[in-house]
């Protein structure tokens, strides 16, 4: 399948980029036996620590963990001399394994590369260089770096300054000495922030030009640390192994904690800890919440600002140094080493430039809207056109001829960040759609290094030699991209991952967020399940197989994998009140749900007895609309704490009083029972409405599976009795009916909490089999024609999924006014689990909105 480099223009592999990437795919491809060139545009390897030589240029990850770790031997032959190396000694590193592994003879240096044509006639690309190369290849990679295309100054006048200009990502080799100039440096990104103080030492004035502030942590930078090097040489194997299937591509302990449980105590010790150690993912992970949400982000937030606060003299350069406007993390956040108390020194100024913009730049220096900084020199930390840069650098074209800018030019679409559909046997090393920047890039370089050049082995294998993802498995995957950062904070920021520091750059979440450790098994399931979502094709043939690989939303999956990891006994092994003793033991370690008005319990009358009710009154001054709400728990479990938050929510989404009601259960009161309470319970809401601060006549029922079983039935059974008047019926994930032989059934039964045989037991409990087909206990069965409007919601991974479809399709099929939402990677569970799944709030946003929308309709006769 592949060539052999049978001429020095056509060979199987073009690589673009020699830094960390680019070195480790030529001594991959090496060790396969293929021929590869590598065209670079510098005169040397190293990217990234080639090009960024300002002063203070270090990694933010510590170097035993920014190194390639493919190698055992090559660790033992490099020490690191410090926690964070600096730029020389990265760079003297990427050269030592350059010459380790004689990797230079098959790299073309200053050569850019500029464009690169897929040929459908021969299934190569063909690749030209800005020195004439003209090469053929069967694979073409782009090593280019996230972070390789520095972005220009756009401020007006930036070329008629006449002194020295320098960008910090293209910095001089000879370096550059400030002593007793006048700097001024514009962005206080990481780059800035990493140079400010070295400059400063130098200056004779500098002047400091922040449009955004930044958080930034102390790196506390010395030796190499000792924990992890005793780690790496207890257990150098576990320690890498470690690193690879962790969040962030360092092993790192990942806390439960929630700022909402810890004590203040608590929350300061660990945020001091995390502060002390320097280490950004331990900064970012002081509380497990702070990413998704804003109150515990802010605890965290605000104690960094207390920190600056303390360090800083002036209280306004303080306050105009405290970030305000984003969440801590949705920008990358720093590590400095005395970047504050830079700003101490008398010759050191802060331009606050939301405050006094720049107006433009001029012969002699730097002009904002209230003052003139005459300069000798200017320094631009203006960061870079990240992930897509420099990939649209290259004038790449795929199949007829379609350009990725083109493809791009909402946004990025990718296969797992690696593949593009219609850009054949091309890949990207960490593009966007991958870890990439959230990560420690080291780790995820090999990985996808050793996935590229694995596919490319497999291909050559098996007779096949194209490779191209579907578009089904490119779209499943861009929606998982999207479904991770949503639940995240990181969307509300304008921030490079965004692309907003970019004029005209899609506003998309560019790198994927879902962590290294989820990011490898969803690469390495693609593979074991026969490269799930691409075709190979080739003198084998042609093979296959469609799909997505993450259909699950990525809460939903956390939280399926914690209840894994905890090894629950199974409901059904249990009787019914050790089941019930079993739910509300896990159920008081929830969140509350949103605050509500008034709770009020209470009794009502039931079919046979009395039952206890509670009543959630909405914040806003009454009367409201009623909802008669019934709990879930296969008629079995569950009672008036079980729903809480979600009844919390829906009161408070819905603007409605909520009454829910805890029906007569099984197995003690059978079928049923429970049916009769729920229509019973709904008749006695209805005449007592005012009483209950409610609109008489706005009367919806809902209920959530078992309960949504019962509300269903009691709207029939309102509809036959001529009364009370219905004028919505909310089913979330309901019983419908008791065929339990359906696809969901199949497809959903088992992995996902609720259980065929849980289901199984439920109806055990509740119905005898004879009853199972009656009305009242499979509402699917019944005349459904003249019933009131009905929100109905199926979730993916529910075995009810289907048989909830199946009611919303007959509800129209008899002509009822039906809202059926599909709530996409949900589970039977995880829509109620409120302030846990983040990924439902929007459903119930969704819903609750609909439920609401059925008050203002006219009311049925
Ligand atoms: C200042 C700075 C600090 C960083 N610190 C860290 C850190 O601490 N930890 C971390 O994980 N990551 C860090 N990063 C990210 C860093 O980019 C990656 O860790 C890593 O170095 C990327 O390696 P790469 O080979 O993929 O890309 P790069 O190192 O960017 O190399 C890409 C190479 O491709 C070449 N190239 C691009 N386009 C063309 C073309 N058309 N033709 C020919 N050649 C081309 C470029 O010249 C460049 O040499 C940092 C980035 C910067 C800018």
């Amino acid at each position: 399948m592949v060539d052999q480099a049978s001429e020095q223009q056509t060979v199987d592999v073009v690589v673009v980029g020699a830094g960390f990437s680019g070195l480790y795919l030529l001594q991959r491809l090496r060790g396969l036996g293929l021929s590869a060139v590598a065209f670079e545009a510098a005169d040397d390897v190293g990217g990234t620590w080639y090009w960024n030589r300002y002063p203070g240029a270090r990694c933010d990850i510590p170097t035993t963990d920014y190194a390639y770790s493919f190698d055992p031997a090559l660790e033992q032959e490099w020490t690191w001399s410090e926690k964070y190396a600096t730029q020389p000694e990265i760079l003297a590193y990427l050269q030592f394994v350059t010459d380790r592994y004689d990797l230079r003879r098959d790299i073309r240096f200053s050569t850019r590369v500029e464009a690169a044509k897929w040929d459908d006639a021969t299934s190569r690309w063909r690749v030209r260089t800005d020195r004439g190369d003209d090469v053929e290849c069967r694979f073409f990679v782009m090593a280019t770096g996230c972070l390789s295309l520095p972005k220009k100054p756009d401020i007006e006048g930036a070329d008629s300054f006449a002194g020295e200009t320098y960008l910090t990502g293209l910095w001089p080799h000879e370096g550059v000495d400030f002593t007793g100039k006048r700097v001024a440096v514009i962005g206080t990104g990481s780059s800035g922030i990493q140079s400010i103080p070295l400059i400063a030492e130098q200056a004779a004035q500098l002047t400091v030009f922040q449009r955004t502030p930044n958080f930034s942590i102390p790196a506390g930078n010395g030796p190499a640390p000792e924990d992890r090097l005793k780690e790496l040489a207890a257990d150098r194997d576990t320690y890498r192994e470690a690193a690879k299937r962790s969040r962030g591509g360092i092993p790192n302990e990942v806390t439960e904690i929630t700022a909402a449980m810890a004590p203040d105590d608590v929350r300061r010790q660990r945020f001091e800890s995390a502060w002390s150690s320097g280490e950004l993912f331990q900064i970012l992970g002081v509380f497990a919440d702070q990413g998704v949400n804003p109150e515990s982000n802010q605890i965290v937030a605000e104690m960094i600002r207390e920190k600056i606060r303390a360090v800083v003299h002036d209280p306004d350069t303080a306050d105009a140094l405290c970030p305000k406007d984003h969440y801590f993390g949705t920008k990358r956040p720093c590590l400095d080493t005395n970047y504050y108390q830079t700003f101490n020194l008398p010759h050191v100024r802060l331009v606050d430039l939301r405050k006094t913009p720049i107006t433009r730049i001029t012969e002699t220096g730097v002009e904002s809207t209230d003052d003139t900084f005459d300069v000798d020199a200017i320094v631009f930390a203006t960061g870079f056109d990240a992930m897509t840069g420099p990939l649209f650098a290259v004038d790449i074209h795929g199949h007829d001829g379609l350009a990725l800018r083109e493809k791009w030019a909402d946004g990025p679409s990718t296969y797992l960040g690696l593949t593009s559909v219609g850009f054949p046997n091309f890949f990207t090393i960490t593009g966007p759609g991958s870890p990439s920047v959230l990560s420690n890039m080291a780790v995820s370089i090999e990985q996808h290094v050793e996935w590229v050049t694995d596919a490319i082995a497999h291909l050559r294998d098996q007779g096949y030699d194209v490779i191209e993802p579907t578009p089904t498995a490119e779209a499943g995957w861009n929606q998982h991209v999207d479904d991770c950062a949503s639940i995240t904070l990181h969307p509300t920021a304008n921030s490079w991952y965004m692309g907003a520091n970019v004029p005209g750059k899609p506003r998309v979440f560019y790198p994927y967020i879902g962590g290294v450790d989820s990011y490898r098994a969803a690469c390495e399931e693609v593979v074991d399940r026969g490269y799930l979502g691409f075709t190979l094709s080739g003198p084998a043939g042609t093979q296959c197989n469609d799909g997505v690989v993450r259909r699950i939303q990525p809460d939903v999956a956390l939280v399926l994998e914690l209840m894994a990891s905890l090894n629950l006994p199974p409901l059904e092994s249990m009787p019914a009140t050790d089941a019930r003793a079993f739910m509300s033991m896990m159920g008081a370690q929830r969140p509350p749900g949103p605050a509500v008005a008034e709770v009020v319990d209470g009794e009502l009358p039931g079919a046979a007895t009395s039952l206890p009710y509670r009543l959630y009154r909405p914040p806003t001054p009454g009367p409201h609309p009623v909802i008669a709400y019934f709990h879930g728990g296969g008629w079995v479990l569950g009672d008036l704490d079980s729903d809480d938050p979600l009844c919390r929510d829906i009161c408070v989404r819905c603007d409605a009083v909520v009454v829910s009601v805890n029906y007569r259960h099984a197995p003690e009161d059978r079928f049923p029972a429970a049916a009769d309470d729920a229509f019973a319970a709904a008749q006695w809401i209805a005449a007592n409405a005012t009483e209950l601060g409610g609109i008489p006549g706005q009367l919806a029922v809902a209920g959530w599976s078992a309960g949504g079983n019962i509300a269903a039935v009691a709207t029939q059974l309102a509809r036959d009795a001529g009364g009370p008047e219905i004028v919505g019926q909310l089913l979330l994930c309901p019983v419908t009916d008791s065929d339990l032989s359906r696809t969901s059934y199949v497809e959903n039964g088992e992995n996902y909490i609720l259980t065929k045989s849980l289901m199984e037991w439920f109806w055990d409990h509740y119905a005898d089999p004879a009853d199972r087909t009656e009305v009242k206990a499979a509402p699917l069965r019944g005349d459904l024609t003249g019933l009131p409007p009905a929100v109905v919601v199926t979730a993916d991974f529910d075995p009810l999924r289907d048989e909830g479809t199946a009611y919303a399709d007959a509800l129209a099929a008899a002509g009822v006014d039906v809202r059926h939402i599909r709530a996409r990677g949900h589970t039977h569970t995880s829509l109620t689990m409120v302030d846990v799944v983040i990924s439902g709030a929007p459903v119930r946003a969704e819903l609750t909105q609909e439920l609401r929308s059925l008050f203002r309709a006219p009311v049925l006769s």
